[in-house]
């Protein structure tokens, strides 16, 4: 598979959720074999030499490949999840998207400061999500931090909002 076919799998959905949002829905690429291959291999060589100790998934759709990967390197997966999903003392963060306002959670034994860790989340779009979700792995005072999504729309420029020292990568640019 190349990046040119997966592409092909993923379907635009207009006005979801909201009038205006052109949605890249990856669940036409997920039921796929090889796309879901092709996710798995291409993110395993991304991270395979890294030193990752912990790979964490953004609820929702981030948790499809996070799993995997982790599981591919030899580690488990820890959740970011939506205000009150996780039951035991968590850190939380605030923040803004290409629709509405959030608030994400992550357990406070979830890390440590040896830790080296992947954020994973399906879609880079504005890239509110993500920085909160590096906000929140930084209450950990972690070694280093690597961010990494499937797909980038590239037009909203998100990749801009990332500190220096966090490594952001995506395998497919629309
Ligand atoms: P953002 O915080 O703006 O980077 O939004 C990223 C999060 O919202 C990801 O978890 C995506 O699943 C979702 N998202 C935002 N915009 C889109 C879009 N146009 N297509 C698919 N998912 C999106």
């Amino acid at each position: 598979m190349t990046i040119e076919e997966v592409k092909k799998h993923i379907r635009d959905v207009y006005d979801f959720p909201v009038k205006g949002i052109i949605f890249k829905d990856l669940t036409t690429a997920f039921k796929n074999a090889d796309c879901m291959k092709f996710f798995e291999d291409q993110m395993y060589d991304l991270y395979k030499d890294k030193g990752i100790t912990k790979v964490i998934g953004i609820e929702s759709r981030g948790f499809i490949m996070a799993p995997i990967l982790g599981n591919k390197l030899g580690l488990g997966f820890i959740p970011i999840r939506k205000k009150g999903k996780l039951p035991a003392e968590t850190y939380e963060v605030s923040y803004g998207k290409e629709y509405g306002v959030d608030v994400i959670q992550l357990h406070k034994d979830a890390l440590n400061e040896n830790d080296v860790v992947l954020i994973h989340d399906d879609l880079l779009a504005t890239g509110g999500t993500m920085k909160a979700a590096c906000e929140l792995v930084r209450k950990f005072n972690v070694k280093k931090i690597y961010v990494n999504f499937l797909v980038e729309l590239d037009f909203l420029e998100g990749a801009k909002v990332f500190d220096k020292d966090v490594d952001v990568k995506s395998l497919i640019h629309f």
